[in-house]
């Protein structure tokens, strides 16, 4: 796997992924003095005219040809390799299974400010898309000023449409940065380089508890695979208060003890801030720090916490997927808590899920994996039916409280009263006066409303769904017609309800703010709170509010999924679910699986102090097994029927599912090189691949780009990934169109 340069000559070169902006892979000769290093080394290289940096990613002879004309590595940032031999195995398996370059996961295991090596500044220029110029504009920008064209590409395609200027091609890159920001298309910013991501925040010690005999049994079987050879992936179910984490937290200790690390990924640190601040409580009087890694820390603050983690001074790290790349050395144990979480899943390119990596790297390391959450994902319980996994269970909580009583309120009835808009009913309404009365306070959940629109009658609750897969069908509005996007099945839409016949069928969404209105409306003297998206950019926000919430200077919070991941406040009595149903919408095999997670996940955070607690979710389908199921915390019940379905309909896990989307400025081009794809796959594809008819996406237009997209299955992702990017290789689309592959997609839009 070393020897990618043939074994002609006695010179040796090094394969280097050089830092920057584009990907670029590049062969140095080794010189004398560094005849010892290997794949994983950090080095410096010369490039035109200055010298670069980068990482090598194989080494080995080079062809003969050009043995003569490799330049060589100037230097060794240090010496000793930054990527272990277990991550570049890991991170050349996930490139394959992923169909990505495999410079994309080193870029994930070497993050950028570790690559920039520059942590002693205290500000940093960040470039910032503002405006997207369109397609005719972008082609004149790309033949007069390639550069800048290249940068607001760049900037397009990352999530984020901000970028340091060190990843655009450093000080060079300002004077293009500067002529786009004249013309209006981006703006320069200077950011504040924080270190301490949690600042001087003071963590009391916490001792170990004693166990009840649930989470004594649960903590010998993972300490007894932490010494096995090979261990099985272990599953923890357990209710929401059975004591997980008082488990990790002991399990943890043990490894310590061992010697060696542990890793604990979270959904969002910024969500679940009591999970770390549990572990930095329970480890701050022993000799080891507790590493934490996250999306919102400042670089510098990556910076020494990554390489605090790869010197072995801290030798626990928690973090969100990334952190599953951590340098921690010699893992014995890697705890996915919430390991049904979506957020596992990175929605841009690696398309990779952190918690089946997470997995694979205990694999590679020879680590004991616990997967660990109240309603383990499908894809999980699969495993465990199979005999990969192993299953320890906990089904009472630890802190004797007893699960809340779940009302589910049918609002095809409720919602005749449209004093509300249907956004509150009177039962629910009443709920939270009596709550403001007696000084406990409320949680409101809100589904965010997808991009997809799918159709739902208000009276009699019918969800219009394909024929064949019995997936929401999404309407399309230029195209006025109903398409699945799991088969690419096509209706057209019904004026009125083929149920009832009642002809107020398409479902309309409300937003936070709206709900926010109603309820201030209703309850003027209430102290509310809205948490969304728009809140949570900016840092700490989030984290200041669920201070505020918890030391009860807000009556009611109200907020979408977010808010409802680990939950844990005591003076909450009563958790509301507004629209129950939008989850269940979504054109999306896991949609209901979601909705069950979410009311159950919900339903575990009402009471937690020494009052019960109350859950009251509405819906206009209440007969929906995911509610149902839900109301009863019948979690087995659930993945019976539903693995059942999944398998009728050849579903994950029951097969594997991809999704192909080509995206360009250019409409008719986006069209044509997927209907091209398309033709080709089909001629090409084994047997085992189905492929569906190209469709345009439901987001159909977004920041400019025309997206249309194909979903596949197949038992075998590999079979995916690798005639696909063939295919793609072959294609040779322009420059214009880009095209992805979510290998084991979860999301369809
Ligand atoms: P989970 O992670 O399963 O939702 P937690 O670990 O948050 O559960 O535990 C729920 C509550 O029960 C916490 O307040 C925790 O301190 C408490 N707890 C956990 N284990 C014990 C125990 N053995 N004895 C007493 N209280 C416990
Ligand atoms: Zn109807
Ligand atoms: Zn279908």
């Amino acid at each position: 796997m070393n020897d990618l340069f043939g074994a002609e000559s006695s010179i040796r070169a090094a394969r280097v992924l050089l830092d920057g902006f584009n990907d670029m892979v590049l062969d140095y000769a080794i010189p004398e003095s560094m005849q010892h290093i290997t794949r994983g080394y950090r080095v410096m290289i010369p490039l035109r005219n200055r010298l670069t940096t980068g990482t090598v990613i194989s080494v080995g002879t080079p062809e003969a040809v050009w043995k003569n004309h490799l330049k060589p590595l100037a230097a060794l940032i240090e010496d000793a390799p930054a990527v272990s031999d277990k991550l570049m195995d890991l991170a050349e398996w996930a490139a394959r299974y992923y169909a990505v370059p495999v410079e994309q996961l080193i870029r994930c295991i070497v993050p950028e400010p570790v690559r920039r090596e520059r942590h002693e500044e205290k500000t940093r220029k960040m470039v910032v898309l503002t405006q997207w110029p369109g397609d005719e504009e972008m082609n004149k920008i790309n033949t007069r000023a390639p550069r800048q064209a290249a940068i607001l590409r760049y900037l397009h395609q990352g999530e984020k449409k901000r970028e340091p200027l060190a990843d655009l091609g450093g000080s060079p890159a300002l004077a293009p940065c500067r002529a786009l920001e004249k013309r209006g298309f981006v703006r320069i910013e200077d950011e504040a380089v924080h270190r301490d991501p949690v600042g001087d925040e003071v963590f009391a010690p916490s001792a170990p508890l004693a166990l009840n005999d649930e989470q004594e049994a649960a903590l010998s079987a993972i300490t007894a695979a932490c010494e096995a050879d090979k261990p099985k992936p272990i599953v923890l179910q357990g209710v929401t208060g059975s004591g997980k984490t008082e488990v990790y937290l002991q399990a943890a200790a043990h490894v310590l003890q061992q010697g060696k690390g542990v890793l604990i990924l979270v959904p969002e640190i910024s969500l679940t801030p009591q999970t770390m601040a549990r572990f930095k409580s329970r480890f701050c009087e022993s000799n080891t720090k507790v590493a934490i890694l996250h999306s919102a820390m400042s670089d510098g603050e990556r910076f020494d916490e990554w390489h605090a983690i790869r010197n072995g001074e801290a030798r626990i790290a928690i973090g969100p997927r990334s952190a599953l790349f951590a340098p921690v050395q010699r893992p014995g144990l890697i705890i996915v808590d919430e390991e049904h979480d979506a957020s596992y899943k990175q929605e841009n390119t690696p398309r990779y899920h952190g918690r089946d990596l997470a997995v694979l790297r205990a694999h590679l390391e020879n680590a004991c994996v616990v997967l660990g959450s109240a309603t383990p994902s499908l894809e999980t319980l699969f495993n465990v039916h199979s005999g990969k996994y192993t299953m320890l269970r906990m089904d009472k909580r630890a802190d004797g409280q007893r699960l809340p009583l779940t009302r589910v309120l049918d609002m095809r009835t409720e919602a005749k009263d449209k004093r509300n808009l249907g956004i509150l009913s009177e039962r629910l309404r009443m709920a939270i006066e009596d709550r403001l009365r007696k000084g406990e306070q409320t949680i409101l959940l809100l589904n965010r409303r997808g991009f997809a629109r799918s159709l739902q009658c208000p009276d009699c609750g019918h969800m219009v769904c394909c024929e064949h897969c019995a997936i929401p069908l999404t309407y399309h509005v230029t195209e006025d017609r109903l398409i699945c996007h799991i088969c690419g099945y096509r209706a057209a839409t019904p004026k009125k309800c083929p149920q009832c016949g009642s002809a107020g069928i398409l479902l309309e969404g409300y937003g936070t703010q709206k709900v926010e209105r109603v309820l201030q409306r209703c309850f003027p003297q209430a102290r509310i709170r809205r948490v969304d998206a728009d809140v949570t950019t900016r840092k700490n926000a989030l984290r200041d509010i669920l201070a505020d919430f918890r030391a009860h200077r807000i009556d009611i919070l109200l907020g979408t999924q977010m808010i409802s991941k680990g939950l844990d406040f005591p003076g909450v009595t009563l958790v509301g679910v507004l629209n129950a149903d939008i989850g269940l919408s979504m054109p999306d095999p896991r949609a209901a699986e979601r909705t069950f997670q979410l009311l159950t996940q919900v339903a575990g955070r009402a009471g937690r102090g020494d009052i019960d607690g109350e859950v009251i979710i509405q819906t206009y389908t209440p007969h929906a097994a995911a509610i149902q199921y839900a109301r009863r915390h019948d979690t087995d019940g659930f993945a019976e029927d539903e693995l059942k379905l999944r398998q009728e309909l050849e579903f994950p896990p029951y097969t594997h599912m991809a999704v192909l989307t080509v995206r360009s400025v250019k409409e008719e081009v986006a069209e044509f090189s997927v209907n091209t794809l398309h033709k080709r796959l089909l001629a090409c594809m084994p047997g085992s691949v189905s492929i569906c008819d190209p469709m345009p996406a439901p987001i159909a237009k977004a920041y400019g780009q025309y997206r249309f997209q194909c979903t596949l299955k197949c038992s075998s992702a590999r079979l995916i990934a690798d005639v696909v990017s063939a295919e793609i290789r072959k294609l040779n689309a322009g420059e214009d169109v880009t095209i992805t592959l979510d290998i084991d997609a979860y999301s369809f839009m």
